[in-house]
Order: C-alpha cells, then sequence, then structure tokens
C-alpha cells in the first residue's frame, strides 16, 4: 500500500515539472503553425491538472481557454479587454469569451 503511494506522489511530482514545459511547447507549435498538435499539447495541461489536483498559478490559467482549450497568446489568437476590474479575453478559435476577476 505504502509502495503504491509513492509512486503516486512521484507521479505527481513527474507532473508539476512537466507542466511549464509543455506551455512552452504548445505556444512555440502555435506559432509554427501546427494548431493541432499545440491544442493537444494544452489540452494534456489541463488533464494533468485534473487528474493530480494541481491548482494551476494564475498567470497559466489566464493562458488557456476554459472553453476548447486552446493555448491564448495576445493578439496572435486571442484580444484581452479590462471592464469593471475583470480581465475578459476572447478566444478567436472558438469564440467565445472568459472573464476572470482581477486582484
Ligand atoms: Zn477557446
Amino acid at each position: 500500500m505504502r509502495k503504491k503511494l509513492a509512486k503516486k506522489l512521484k507521479a505527481k511530482k513527474e507532473a508539476i515539472e512537466i507542466i511549464p514545459e509543455l506551455l512552452k511547447k504548445s505556444k512555440g507549435s502555435y506559432k509554427k503553425g501546427n494548431k493541432r498538435l499545440s491544442k493537444v499539447q494544452s489540452k494534456k495541461i489541463k488533464y494533468l491538472s485534473m487528474k493530480y489536483k494541481l491548482k494551476l498559478p494564475k498567470d497559466l490559467k489566464r493562458q488557456l481557454c476554459k472553453n476548447c482549450g486552446s493555448i491564448l497568446i495576445p493578439s496572435v489568437n486571442c484580444r484581452v479587454r479590462l471592464n469593471k476590474g475583470r480581465l475578459i479575453s476572447y478566444c478567436m478559435e472558438c469564440k467565445k469569451f472568459t472573464r476572470m476577476p482581477l486582484k
């Protein structure tokens, strides 16, 4: 039983290390024009965070679309506006708004 728990913790640590790399890779592949690969990589971030119950930092969370899971790069595939103390980002992939309180 204890062995199983140690294995789980190890996998969690690996996931924490992998997430920033995945974000970089996803951005890179989007800029190269490979949108499909970029989406797979950015969706994996969400999958890992849900599987290992990781709380993603705010700045990382803002770079992912809540609706379609694609990576958001301002002025490339997303529009960012401020309104009434909220950050509103418009995803041009799925044409949905995401609102986040600023503080
Ligand atoms: Zn989207």
